[in-house]
C-alpha cells in the first residue's frame, strides 16, 4: 500500500446508517489504529465503541480467502481457481434461464454492499438477465418507510438532515433504541440539550431502553399499536388549533379522507391511551407538546418499519407533519433513521425487487424504458420480483432454482429461518459472496466466492441523512478476495453480456451518476428527484478525494459543495402535481395474536455492542464483553407465572421453530413481551438463531416482516 496510507486513510464506519467518518492507520506492526474523523459532518470526530473497534475486526482469521466449489461427488468445499468458480456460476446460471426463464434465478443482497456493488448487481438481474428477483436484507429493516415516503412524497425521500435533530425543540424517538442502535446521533441529542435545556425528548417504545434515560416522556405503548396513536395524534391536532392551513391547501391532498379516517377510531384520547395501553395524562402531554412546538423532528426505525402495519405507521406520522407544515424547514420533519450503512445507497439504483435504478419505478413504463435506453440493455424486467420472504418461499417451492446470497446470512436473519435453511438445502445453485468462510447459510453454498470486507475495498455509501460518503481501502486484498462489483462483472461477461466492463468502481459510480442525470433529463423536475449531476465525471483522483455530500447534487460547485441538507423547502413534492399525499392509515393489530398455546409476545433487537449475525463485531473480546451470549429478557413476574428464572436456560418456541438462551430481567421489558437479540447464530453450541422463532408475516405494501411481533411460549429447558 501506499506510504501516505499509513499517516490515515479517511473513510465510513461500515456498521450503522449514521455513516460516520473514520480515521484508519495502518501502524507498522500492521495493526489498524481507529478514530473519528473529526472533518466529517456526521459524526465530527466521534465514534461509538463499535466504530472504535474497527480495528480488532480486521483480521483475517475466519476470512474466505479462496473461491470454493462443492462438487457433485464431493460434500467438502474445495479450492479452485476464480476462472472456474466464476464459469460454474455463470453457466449455472445460464443453464437454468434458459430452461426455466429468467424469473428461475434470483439474487439475495445486501446493505453492507457498497452503491457501486449494488448497481452492477441490479443492472446485470433487471437489465440483462430481465428478472426483478433481486432483493435485499434492506427489505428487514427500512422497506416500510421506503413505501411511506413514495405514498407520501412521490418518491423515497428523506426530507431532513442530522442537524435538524439539534435545531427540533422537540425530539420525538419512535421505536428506535438510538442510544445503542445510532448511538452518534443519540450522542448529539444529548450533547445539544446541554445547551438547549429546554428541548424536549420523547421516546415511544413498549421497552424502557437506555434511550429513555434521557427522555422527558417515555411512552411504552403496546406492540403494534403506532397508528392508533399517531391517528390519536393527528385528530388532536386537528382539533386544537394547529393545523397549518395554509401549507394543507396548498401542498397537500387528502387531509379530509385520511382525517376521517384517523377520528374514526382514535379522536378519544381516553379511547387510545387504552388500546395502546398508556397513561392518559402522559399522552395528553405529548400530544400538547406536539401541538404547541413548531420545530418537530419524529425520527423513527425498525419499531416502526418491522411489523405488518409498518407502511400504514409510517404514514401515521408522515401525516402529523404534513398537517402541521412541518417538514422542509430547519428543525423539523419526518426522519426515518436507517440500519445499515448502505441501505439508502441501496435504494439509490434500485436494490429492492420493485425499484429501478435511480429511484425510478419498475412499474412505471416510461421508468423501464428509460433505464433501458441508458444502459442499452437486452432486455428489461417487466414486474417487481420476489421479496426476500417470497424469494426464499419461491426456492422452496421450486420456482426459483438458483440464488447468489451476497454480504448477508438469511438462514440468521430472515423470519422463519428454518424454512431457508429447507429452501437453500432444495435450491439447485446456491452461490454466496463473502468474506467469512463458514456461516450458517454459506454450509448450503456450492459455489463459495471471497469478497473484500471494510478497508479493503473502495466506493460510496449513502447514510440516512441523504450523505455519500467514501469507503477507501486502506489494507491489501486477503488472498484472492475480490470486489463484490467485480465479481459480479466478471460473472455477466461469462454470461455473454455487455455492459460490464468497467475497470474501477470510480468508473461504476459515474455511470450510476450519469443515470440520475439522464433520468431527469428525460422527466424533468430534477430539484424534486434523486439527482447526481453534480458528481458525473469524476476522474480517479476527484473520486479518491470525493467528500462527503448530501443529495441531490444539481451542479458541481467544485470542492466545497456539500449538496442539499433537507428537502421539500419549496413545498413541492415528487407526486406528479407537486403535492403531497395524506395516506387515510386504519389502525390494525398485528397478524398473529397471542392464544393459550403461544401466550407471549416476541420482540426482537440488537444489543449495542454486536451487529447482525456477529461475523465482524464477535471478533472483538472488549464488544464480546458488554454481553457475552444471547439472552431472553422478561418480566420477573411473567419468569414466576411460567416456571423460569433469571440466569436459567430456557427454550422459546413459536409456531415457526425454537432456540434456547439465558433468562435475564431487567431490560426495561413491559408484562407480557420477551425481548432476545437478533445477533446470535447456529454455530455455538446451542442454536440462538432467534429468526428460527419469527412469524414470516409481512406488511402487504412494503413486504417488510414483523420482526416485531411474534406469539411464542417459554419453558425450562
Ligand atoms: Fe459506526 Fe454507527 Fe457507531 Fe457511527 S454510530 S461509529 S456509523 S456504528
Amino acid at each position: 500500500q501506499p506510504a501516505a496510507k499509513l499517516a490515515g486513510t479517511l473513510t465510513t464506519c461500515p456498521y450503522c446508517g449514521v455513516g460516520c467518518g473514520v480515521r484508519a492507520t495502518v501502524n507498522s506492526d500492521g495493526q489498524v489504529d481507529i478514530a473519528g474523523d473529526e472533518t466529517h459532518a456526521s459524526n465530527l470526530g466521534r465514534l461509538c465503541v463499535k466504530g472504535s473497534a474497527l480495528g480488532e475486526t480486521v483480521a483475517l482469521d475466519g476470512r474466505l480467502l479462496y473461491p470454493k466449489i462443492r462438487s457433485d461427488d464431493c460434500q467438502e468445499l474445495q479450492p479452485v481457481s476464480w476462472d472456474t468458480a466464476l464459469d460454474k456460476v455463470a453457466h449455472g446460471f445460464r443453464r437454468i434461464i434458459e430452461q426455466h426463464g429468467p424469473n428461475a434465478v434470483a439474487l439475495y443482497v445486501s446493505g453492507q454492499l457498497l452503491t457501486e456493488d449494488y448497481y452492477v448487481a441490479n443492472k446485470l438481474m433487471k437489465g440483462y438477465i430481465g428478472s426483478a428477483n433481486i432483493d435485499t436484507n434492506s427489505r428487514l429493516c427500512m422497506s416500510s418507510a421506503v413505501a411511506g415516503h413514495k405514498r407520501a412524497f412521490g418518491a423515497d425521500l428523506v426530507p431532513v438532515c442530522y442537524e435538524d435533530l439539534e435545531l427540533a425543540d422537540l425530539v420525538v424517538l419512535v421505536g428506535s433504541n438510538t442510544a445503542w442502535c445510532h448511538p452518534i446521533l443519540f450522542q448529539r441529542i444529548a450533547k445539544i440539550r446541554e445547551t438547549r435545556p429546554q428541548m424536549k425528548l420523547v421516546v415511544i417504545d413498549p421497552r424502557r431502553t437506555a434511550t429513555c434515560e434521557l427522555a422527558d416522556l417515555h411512552l411504552p405503548l403496546k406492540a403494534g399499536s403506532d397508528v392508533w396513536l399517531f391517528n390519536g395524534l393527528f385528530s388532536f391536532l386537528a382539533g386544537n388549533g394547529a393545523v397549518d392551513e395554509d401549507f394543507v391547501a396548498e401542498h397537500t391532498n387528502g387531509m379530509t379522507t385520511a382525517l376521517e379516517v384517523a377520528e374514526t377510531d382514535c379522536a378519544d384520547l381516553a379511547a387510545v391511551a387504552n388500546i395502546c395501553k398508556l397513561d392518559p395524562q402522559d399522552l395528553r402531554t405529548f400530544y400538547q407538546w406536539f401541538a404547541d412546538n413548531q420545530k418537530v423532528v419524529t425520527a423513527f426505525s425498525q419499531g416502526v418499519n418491522q411489523s405488518s402495519a409498518g407502511t400504514d405507521k409510517v404514514n401515521s406520522i408522515i401525516n402529523c407533519h404534513l398537517l402541521t407544515g412541518r417538514i422542509g424547514k430547519p428543525g423539523m420533519g419526518p426522519f426515518s433513521i436507517t440500519g445499515q450503512p448502505n441501505a439508502m445507497g441501496g435504494r439509490e439504483v434500485g436494490g429492492l425487487a420493485n425499484m429501478l435504478a435511480a429511484h425510478m419505478e419498475l412499474d412505471n413504463p416510461q421508468h423501464r424504458q428509460t433505464v433501458q435506453t441508458f444502459w442499452q440493455s437486452p432486455r428489461m424486467a417487466e414486474r417487481p420480483g420476489l421479496k426476500a420472504v417470497d424469494l426464499f418461499q419461491a426456492i422452496e417451492a421450486g420456482r426459483v432454482k438458483a440464488v447468489w446470497i451476497m454480504a448477508t446470512n438469511p438462514v440468521v436473519s430472515l423470519p422463519d429461518a428454518d424454512q431457508v435453511q429447507r429452501a437453500l438445502k432444495k435450491c439447485e445453485l446456491v452461490v454466496i459472496s463473502d468474506i467469512i468462510e463458514k456461516t450458517d447459510t454459506n454450509a448450503f453454498a456450492h459455489v463459495l466466492l471471497p469478497a473484500l470486507g471494510w478497508g479493503e475495498k473502495d466506493g460510496t455509501v449513502t447514510s440516512s441523512e441523504r450523505c455519500i460518503s467514501r469507503q477507501r481501502a486502506f489494507l491489501p486484498a486477503p488472498g484472492e478476495a475480490r470486489a463484490d462489483w467485480r465479481i459480479i462483472c466478471q460473472v455477466a461477461q461469462r454470461m455473454g453480456y455487455d455492459g460490464f466492463d468497467f475497470a474501477s468502481a470510480h468508473q461504476v459510480f459515474d455511470e450510476h451518476a450519469g443515470l440520475s442525470t439522464y433520468r431527469n433529463g428525460v422527466d424533468g423536475g430534477p430539484h424534486r428527484v434523486f439527482n447526481l449531476s453534480g458528481l458525473r465525471g469524476m476522474d480517479q483522483a476527484r473520486f479518491d478525494a470525493m467528500q462527503p455530500v448530501q443529495w441531490p447534487l444539481l451542479s458541481d460547485a467544485g470542492e466545497e459543495q456539500r449538496g442539499t441538507a433537507r428537502l421539500f423547502a419549496d413545498g413541492r413534492f415528487a407526486h406528479a402535481d407537486g403535492r403531497a399525499r395524506f395516506v387515510a392509515t386504519v389502525p390494525r393489530a398485528p397478524q398473529h395474536a397471542t392464544d393459550g398455546d403461544y401466550p407471549l409476545s416476541l420482540n426482537t433487537g440488537r444489543v449495542r455492542d454486536q451487529w447482525h449475525t456477529m461475523t465482524r463485531t464477535g471478533k472483538s473480546p472488549r464488544l464480546a464483553d458488554h454481553v457475552p451470549e444471547s439472552f431472553i429478557d422478561m418480566h420477573p413476574q411473567d419468569a414466576l407465572l411460567y416456571g423460569v428464572r433469571a440466569g436459567m436456560l430456557a427454550r422459546v418456541s413459536s409456531r415457526w421453530g425454537e432456540m434456547v438462551a439465558r433468562v435475564q430481567h431487567g431490560g426495561g421489558i413491559a408484562r407480557g413481551s420477551l425481548f432476545v437479540p437478533i445477533h446470535w447464530n447456529g454455530q455455538s453450541a446451542s442454536d440462538a438463531r432467534v429468526g428460527a422463532l419469527v412469524n414470516p408475516v409481512v406488511d402487504p405494501v412494503s413486504g417488510e416482516p414483523e420482526f416485531k411481533h411474534t406469539p411464542v411460549r417459554i419453558e425450562e429447558f
